[in-house]
């Protein structure tokens, strides 16, 4: 395994030794164009598709027209069309967006710091663009000086994929992401907050390098680095509060329902994990609807013991990003979950099912794949599914998973199918409201206008050396 990962890699840096252009020329997946960018750029027409807008609306019959990486228009007009392409019997919808996942150190099968390159970075935003997600927000786990340039490089238009978003993240000493991040010998540290001076300080500095977005673990995490050290609540208070004025959006880390309801009082609007401990109350929900709190539940972290989980390796929709080995080896790798669940499980996954569905109003996508053994943009349609056998909708489920995780953290070009909005958006062969997992007949993905060369990327991904 270890070995085939490093062959890999090798092959990566063969193909590609003069950067990022050439990266993305190889990867066969983005063409720059100075028509993206241009005003003079065609007019593309997509015609007779249904259009599902990402906000909760069905336009049937209907024509997107794109210009220059932008949409002009949704309706029924089929003017002025230098490009046709006939959707008959296709259903469109924006590309996703991913809220929450950590890039660049998984790596087929392997993980670790030492896989966070340009290289392998770039590579984990083709693997959403593939799946039909057009924007992922890397939380708290980013090679600062790898990230910023990649990031740059992207904004340049040398590099193509899903839009690439960073969020540095904040903890108490003890806190921060779990140990399989902190125990890395490389792992770089979180941006420290022990009290409520350092947590103004550390947010000012955030904003100073050009942040919008931050991450806070409240939890302890883990005895050996000081456990009994939480992030106390004046601490998250100031953090928050400056975090306002700076106008960084904070997402944070909690599981408890206590937790989220101090936070939400605290200034709180976004969360990365639903309340797992017990049921939500009414207090809560009062709380979160009052003040449009945003939360990813991470079903997907918390649902791998359920008789009906499917493993990634025994999925054919994931075999399009591995090679066979890769395959092979998280087989062998796979320990099942036991046949007998106790009462206790029982009782918990029915408890999150239903926190679930009294949360549907304010749930957004997010897989934190990269961090617990899922994988990227295929986690991202397991989770949407996950949705749905919870109880919510297959539109609802679509809503969660473009605009309304895109409002959340203030990306006001993405996740609707709208004028003026990005022409980020996903053909699919049949309609996922009659099933939500028909998400996963993907015709083509277009990202800025451009269409996403699916079929190089899975040739590259499941070749063996
Ligand atoms: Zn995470």
């Amino acid at each position: 395994m270890k070995r085939l990962t490093i062959m890999r890699i090798r092959r990566c840096l063969i193909a590609v030794p003069a950067g990022f252009a050439l990266l993305a020329a190889a990867l066969g997946a983005f063409a720059q164009t100075s028509a993206a960018g241009a005003g003079a750029a065609q007019v593309e027409c997509f015609s007779n598709a249904r259009l599902i807008d990402g906000r909760g609306d069905i336009l049937e019959s209907a024509t997107l027209r794109i210009r220059g990486g932008v949409i002009l228009d949704t309706g029924a007009a089929n003017s002025g069309c230098d490009v046709s392409h006939d959707l008959t019997g296709k259903t469109v919808i924006p590309a996703l967006v991913n809220t929450h996942a950590h890039l660049g150190w998984e790596a087929y099968g392997n993980w670790g710091s030492q896989y966070f390159t340009d290289e392998n970075l770039i590579d984990h935003l083709y693997r959403h663009a593939y799946y039909g997600v057009g924007t992922i927000i890397s939380t708290g786990s980013d090679k600062e000086d790898v990230a910023l340039r990649v990031k740059l490089e992207q904004r340049k238009g040398n590099v193509g994929g899903a839009r690439y978003h960073l969020s540095p993240g904040l903890g108490s000493p003890g806190g921060g992401p779990n140990p399989r991040f902190t125990d890395d010998p490389d792992y770089w540290g979180v941006n420290p907050v022990a009290d409520p001076e350092q947590g103004v300080r550390t947010v000012r500095e955030l904003a100073a390098r050009g942040y919008r977005i931050a991450k806070i673990w409240i939890d302890d995490r883990d005895e050996r680095r000081g456990a009994q050290i939480k992030v106390a609540p004046d601490t998250y208070r100031a953090v928050l509060n400056e975090a306002a004025r700076q106008d960084i959006r904070i997402v944070a880390h909690a599981m408890t329902l206590a937790d989220h309801k101090a936070l939400v009082a605290a200034g709180n609007r976004r969360f990365i994990h639903m309340p797992f401990d017990r049921a939500v109350d009414d207090e809560y929900l009062e709380m979160i609807r009052r003040n449009n709190v945003y939360i990813v539940p991470t079903l997907g972290m918390v649902t791998k013991r359920e008789p009906w989980y499917v493993p990634a390796f025994r999925d054919p929709y994931f075999h399009d990003q591995v090679p066979p080995s890769v395959l092979e080896s998280l087989n062998e790798n796979y320990s099942p979950p036991p046949a007998e669940r106790s009462a206790a499980e029982e009782q918990r996954s029915a408890m999150l099912a239903d926190n679930l569905l009294k949360l549907k109003d304010q749930v957004i996508l997010g897989t934190d794949a990269g961090a617990v053994g899922d994988f990227f943009g295929y986690a991202d349609h397991v989770e949407l599914a996950l949705f749905v056998r919870m109880g919510m909708t297959p539109m609802e489920a679509l809503v969660a998973g473009t605009s309304r995780a895109a409002a959340a953290f203030g990306l006001d070009d993405v996740g609707e199918l709208r004028e003026g909005k990005a022409a980020d958006f996903v053909i699919l062969n049949a309609n996922p409201l009659e099933d939500i997992n028909n998400t996963r007949l993907i015709d083509e993905v277009y990202l800025r206008g451009q269409p996403v060369d699916r079929e190089s990327l899975s040739e590259q991904w499941t070749r063996e050396d």
